[in-house]
């Protein structure tokens, strides 16, 4: 299927690895030109070649942090007016809640919930004045299905879901049109250092504890990352126009319910 996104400009944050390179790399194979973000130049400028390299597209790499004002400001003056925008950055910590306080509140609420929101304030009048726009929030499983010991993903996360809930529904009827992916365990940098941390505990090999993990999924397995980016590519899709406001959980089958 033509997604019918060709020629169209996408910002995708947080992007030089993992769930955020995915969506970029899925989104360039549909011939979007890309402006994508990460902290870490030198591994954003490498992402950034391979996909060049892959694709054909333009891609340009903004070094800097999402989370802040100056990162926000340097990926929309690489891209005022995207057709597509991807909201993503890294997670909170894992913890006990008693030893969190505002301060480790204020910046996983700023990571997780006020960046992207702010990134759609920044983008959605143009989106809405040129009659096209498709915006996905990559949020997490943890939304809808809490992982207790994340507690500050679970509450940041739920507050934008909220949020672009009713945004989603304002906007909807000019073409504008904003869903969200709840990623369940996808084998990225981060849950790869989720299970070495595991490993170190258990005294056991990161391979068997992954095995175990996919074991004990619906689909025997973790998830692939490219699989992530592609059904993130649908979203940004110009065939998509009706299928407003969702969070579409991509956790094979993990969240049990007889109605997703
Ligand atoms: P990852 O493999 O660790 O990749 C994170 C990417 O984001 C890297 O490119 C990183 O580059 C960039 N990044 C992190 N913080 C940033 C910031 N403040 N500004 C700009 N770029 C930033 O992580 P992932 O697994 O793809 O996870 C992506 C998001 O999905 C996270 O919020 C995570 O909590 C959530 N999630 C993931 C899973 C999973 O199974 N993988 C499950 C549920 C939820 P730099 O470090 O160089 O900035």
């Amino acid at each position: 299927m033509d997604l019918g996104i060709k020629g169209k400009k996408a910002i995708v944050c947080a992007a030089s690895k993992g769930l955020g390179r995915a969506c970029a790399m899925s989104l360039a194979r549909e011939g979007v030109d890309l402006v994508i973000t990460a902290r870490t130049a030198a591994d954003l400028e490498k992402t950034a070649d391979e996909i060049r390299k892959e694709t054909g597209v333009k891609v340009t790499a903004v070094p800097g942090d999402i989370t802040t004002d100056a990162g926000r400001a340097a990926a929309l003056a690489a891209c005022p007016n995207p057709d597509i925008l991807v909201n993503n950055a890294g997670g909170p910590p894992r913890g006990d809640f008693r030893d969190w306080g505002r301060e480790e509140w204020i910046k996983a609420v700023d990571a997780n919930m006020l960046t992207p929101i702010f990134l759609i304030k920044a983008v959605v009048d143009g989106m809405i004045s040129r009659r096209f726009g498709r915006i996905v929030n990559i949020t997490s499983a943890s939304v809808k299905s809490p992982i207790p010991e994340l507690g500050m993903s679970n509450g940041a996360r739920a507050g934008l879901t909220g949020f672009v809930a009713g945004l989603a529904r304002q906007i909807a009827r000019h073409n504008v049109i904003i869903n969200n992916i709840l990623p369940g365990p996808f084998l990225t940098d981060r849950l790869r250092s989720g299970f070495q941390e595991a490993a170190r505990a258990s005294k056991r090999p990161v391979d068997e504890l992954v095995q175990e993990r996919a074991k004990n999924s619906y689909t025997g397995r973790v998830g692939d990352p490219a699989e992530f980016g592609d059904a993130c590519a649908f979203l940004c899709s110009a065939k998509i126009g009706f299928i407003v406001g969702h969070n579409l959980i991509l956790d094979g089958g993990n969240f049990n319910s007889s109605i997703a």
